[in-house]
């Protein structure tokens, strides 16, 4: 028996914890354990470890058969999500065009919107795949998806009422600038099966609206701010905080004016990384490269966020869990819609005409496009088959492996700072109230 290489040990002081990126799985060594635990390994039958623990550890897969290779089955784990064919999931763009005008936005959009057309021929492709998928799920996407919220509405009508026909669970979610997501605009969301909205405010008012403001420059904050307010019963709301070197130090005071309002614990919130892809030239962010963070210096100002957002009352993640196939970029049964009725594999490249790997006519049509995501292999990298990351990262983001600028940004910040998620995970476990009568 040996030790599986994808353990992180914690400790606070009076007990060892133990996660496995593997199995997901943390468990608690009394520290004088630990000793017994290395000689049992290392051979020495005498060792008194207590047996209990070395089941708990065996069933947690942090302790493994010697002959157990860890990294085999995660290659396998990963080849079979990428062939998952029970589910087949969309990321459909209802309009390419924004009423915000971001800086930093990766997207060279323009104001087409998803016509009848393309509706028809989106609903086509379903009903083919429902015949063999067991759940369908959509996430709306833009440009910003409510300018283009006759057609989301209508799609999802449809989508709705095909899933069950065909005997299929239905799940829907949407990344919105959060602008338009009034109250009855989130009620007839949630009655078409969007339950989950993702909102982002990029710091404290003046900050904020400097960086996303509307077309034409009027700020956003103050709208944004009184919509999740207005929407945080009726949707899961998660606030993005876009960061890079212009707003980081600026993410507490945003932070605070959300607890002030009441959001912590009705609203979610989580730091994006700020990058900026080679591909499309045409979009604004091909003019923002100088304020972005290295992924080292993010994974540290992750940290951070997560800290004084858990000081203010916010729920705050531990480690990743175990994952197969990251995203619908390298997965086979997942497509990301665009406006006209093109194809892309990742939502990064959303408006990048060189990125298209087909149309909803002619899908699926094998092309060396389509090819590089369905033959990104994550094994054959280095650095990802020795990081303790994989079982939870996976080889990250597949476009930023390609992009040679872009390379560290493609991994989790699990990489770099594994034990200090770790260590959060086990600081709200203990902040958990007891169990009744315990
Ligand atoms: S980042 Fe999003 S909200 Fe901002 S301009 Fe681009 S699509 Fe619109
Ligand atoms: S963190 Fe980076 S090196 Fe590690 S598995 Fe992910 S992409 Fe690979």
């Amino acid at each position: 028996m040996r030790e599986s290489r994808y353990n992180i040990w914690v400790d606070d002081g009076t007990q060892s914890y133990v996660y496995n990126g593997f199995s997901g799985k943390v468990a608690a060594v009394p520290t004088a354990q630990r000793e017994p635990i290395v000689r049992f390994l290392a051979g020495d039958d005498a060792a008194p470890a207590d047996p209990a623990l070395l089941h708990a550890l065996v069933d947690g897969q942090m302790i493994v058969a010697d002959g157990f290779d860890e990294l085999s089955l995660l290659r396998r784990r990963y080849a079979l999500t990428r062939r998952n064919a029970d589910r087949f999931h969309l990321t459909v763009v209802t309009s390419l065009g924004c009423n915000f005008d971001c800086p930093y936005c990766f997207e060279a959009k323009h104001p087409s919107l998803l016509d009848d057309a393309v509706q028809e021929r989106l609903l086509r492709l379903v009903d083919v795949k429902l015949r063999t998928v067991r759940a369908l799920s959509v996430l709306w996407y833009g440009g910003e998806p409510l300018v283009g919220l006759t057609a989301l509405l209508g799609l999802s009508d449809e989508l709705l009422a095909r899933a069950a026909g065909a005997g299929a669970s239905y799940t829907a979610a949407i990344i919105t600038n959060g602008y338009l997501l009034t109250e009855p605009v989130a009620r007839q969301l949630r009655g078409r099966g969007v339950t989950a909205a993702q909102v982002t405010i990029d710091g404290p008012p003046e900050v904020h609206d400097r960086r996303r403001p509307l077309a034409g420059g009027r700020g956003t904050f103050a709208t944004l701010l009184e919509n999740v307010t207005a929407v945080a019963d009726l949707l899961d709301v998660s606030v993005r905080v876009n960061l890079d070197a212009e707003n980081v130090g600026q993410a507490p005071r945003l932070l605070a004016i959300l607890a002030a309002n009441g959001l912590a614990g009705r609203v979610g919130v989580h730091p994006g990384h700020v990058v900026t892809p080679a591909g499309n030239t045409r979009a604004p962010s091909a003019r923002y490269r100088a304020a972005c963070l290295p992924r080292a210096e993010y994974a540290a100002a992750e940290q951070r966020f997560f800290d004084v957002a858990a000081d203010l009352g916010f729920a705050t993640p531990g480690p990743p869990g175990p994952v197969g196939a990251p995203c619908t970029a390298v997965r086979d049964n997942e497509l990301v819609v665009g406006s006209r009725g093109e194809l892309y594999k990742c939502t990064e490249t959303v408006g990048d005409g060189s990125e298209v790997v087909g149309n909803l006519l002619n899908w699926p049509q094998a092309g060396d496009r389509l090819m590089k995501w369905l033959t990104y292999d994550p094994f054959a990298d280095a650095e990802c088959r020795a990081c303790p990351a994989l079982p939870v990262c996976m080889g990250g983001c597949a476009y930023h492996a390609m992009d040679g600028r872009l390379r560290d940004s493609r991994c989790s910040t699990f990489r770099f700072n594994h034990e200090e998620q770790v260590r959060r995970l086990i600081t709200r476990r203990a902040r958990r109230p007891a169990p009744a009568g315990s």
